[in-house]
């Protein structure tokens, strides 16, 4: 079974982030997706959602797709929210399947920043979602990461457990969660940028307003 992890901090969820994760889904031929939001970062300046909010709205946001499901793993776990702890025990848990770790290409560009990053090959693979105006460049450790495990064709994933990457052509669709918070603060238009049942919850739960 091919599983898709897609984590984030999800601050609303957006249909950036649904959007491109569905077309990267359909390209992997995956079975099955967790949509996983990280635990809360420890200092933030902006008036954020609770973590059961944040995966209240993953819920929301996937809830047509039978096979994406919405993961409090690194909710509910008292560890620090290290992607490869969660992929580690991940792998424990599903020996036999392949992981696939998914994150957009300004995160993956700086992955040689993450805790244990040259380990997380050992236990996954990475899908790269690359929009095509995105221009982050990647750091010296990311390209040669990629030079050792980069395919370019998705079957390759399928047929062992770990240790490829590969980029994904995915959409560009023009929204952050943090332009979001910043319209909703201000009263701004922001409802079109994230599924209706998200935009009618955040109304009702009040978030990310100031007063
Ligand atoms: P913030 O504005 O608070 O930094 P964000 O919108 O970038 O948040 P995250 O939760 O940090 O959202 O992102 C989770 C993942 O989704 C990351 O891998 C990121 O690259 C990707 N992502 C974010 N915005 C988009 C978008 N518009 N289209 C596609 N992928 C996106």
């Amino acid at each position: 079974m091919l599983r898709v992890i897609f984590g984030g901090t999800f601050d609303p969820i957006h249909n950036g982030h649904v959007q491109t994760s569905l077309a990267a889904f359909r390209l992997l031929k995956a079975d099955h997706m967790q949509v996983m939001p990280s635990a809360q970062p420890p200092h933030r300046d902006y008036p954020g959602a609770t973590p059961e909010q944040r995966l209240a709205m993953v819920r929301l946001a996937y809830a047509a797709h039978a096979d994406i499901v919405a993961e409090n793993w690194e909710l509910e776990r008292e560890r620090p929210s290290y992607s490869l702890l969660t992929l580690q025990e991940m792998r424990a848990t599903w020996p036999q399947d392949q992981l696939i770790f998914l994150l957009g290409n300004d995160a993956f560009a700086k992955l040689d920043s993450w805790h244990g990053w040259q380990q997380l090959l050992d236990v996954a693979h990475l899908a790269v979602m690359q929009r095509p105006h995105e221009t982050s460049s990647w750091s010296e450790g990311v390209r040669q990461l990629a030079a050792r495990h980069q395919v370019d064709n998705v079957q390759e994933l399928h047929d062992r457990p770990a240790g490829c990457m590969i980029c994904l052509p995915t959409p560009e669709i023009e929204v952050s969660a943090t332009l979001l918070r910043d319209r909703i603060a201000a009263s701004g238009a922001w409802e079109q940028f994230v599924p209706e049942a998200v935009a009618a919850y955040i109304k009702q739960q009040q978030l990310y307003q100031t007063d």
